[in-house]
């Protein structure tokens, strides 16, 4: 059976509707069973060194994601742009429902605890580099490296972590290959 942890999901890779994650509780949110376990063993890691981590946003439901889309589209709309327009705009840093590592469960956004949304100066904080130097160790990527967009399809995003087991997240962090690359799928 294929590795779900190394399951490919992106905007033209869609996840199959019918997967249902098996999760667990983690901060107050969900992700899938083993990523909540790593998360955690990686926050408290972190904790020891010294950094606080936040977990802004794990575990989407397709039927959330579809929410956060249709806001993102008609808060477009009510500012002058056209249907195609705000659609093709939000595209951009927004993925349809089942088009989420969110959906999967093995998505993590980690901020500092001081932040409320995400943003690209947080590759600027301790908690990043904290991250850059440990986050293979737990199993997690950086999904969406600079540099990578046109491979990966999405901006840059410092926050964004992709569980994909400690086994392949040390050798994709080692080879500076994104996830794609690293399954030969672009
Ligand atoms: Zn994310």
């Amino acid at each position: 059976m294929q590795n779900k942890y190394l399951m490919l999901v992106s905007k033209d890779r869609p996840m199959p509707k019918d997967y249902v994650p098996v999760l667990d509780d983690v901060y107050g949110k969900s992700l899938e069973k083993t990523a909540a376990f790593m998360l955690k063993e990686m926050f408290e890691a972190a904790k020891a060194d010294g950094i606080e981590l936040k977990l802004l946003s794990a575990y989407r439901t397709p039927e959330y994601q579809k929410e956060v889309f249709d806001r993102s589209v008609n808060q477009r709309i009510a500012e002058g742009q056209s249907y195609e327009q705000a659609v093709a705009e939000t595209s951009i840093n927004v993925a349809q429902p089942y088009e989420s590592e969110h959906n999967l469960g093995l998505a993590a956004d980690i901020v500092t605890p001081q932040d409320y949304d995400v943003y690209v100066d947080f590759e600027n904080t301790g908690e990043f580099a904290w991250l850059s130097e440990n986050a293979a160790d737990f199993g997690f990527i950086l999904r969406y490296p600079k540099g990578k967009e046109c491979i990966t399809g999405y901006t840059y995003e410092p926050w964004h972590y992709r569980y994909v087991g400690p086994y392949d997240a040390r050798r994709i962090y080692n080879s500076d290959l994104t996830l794609e690359e690293y399954l030969g799928a672009y």
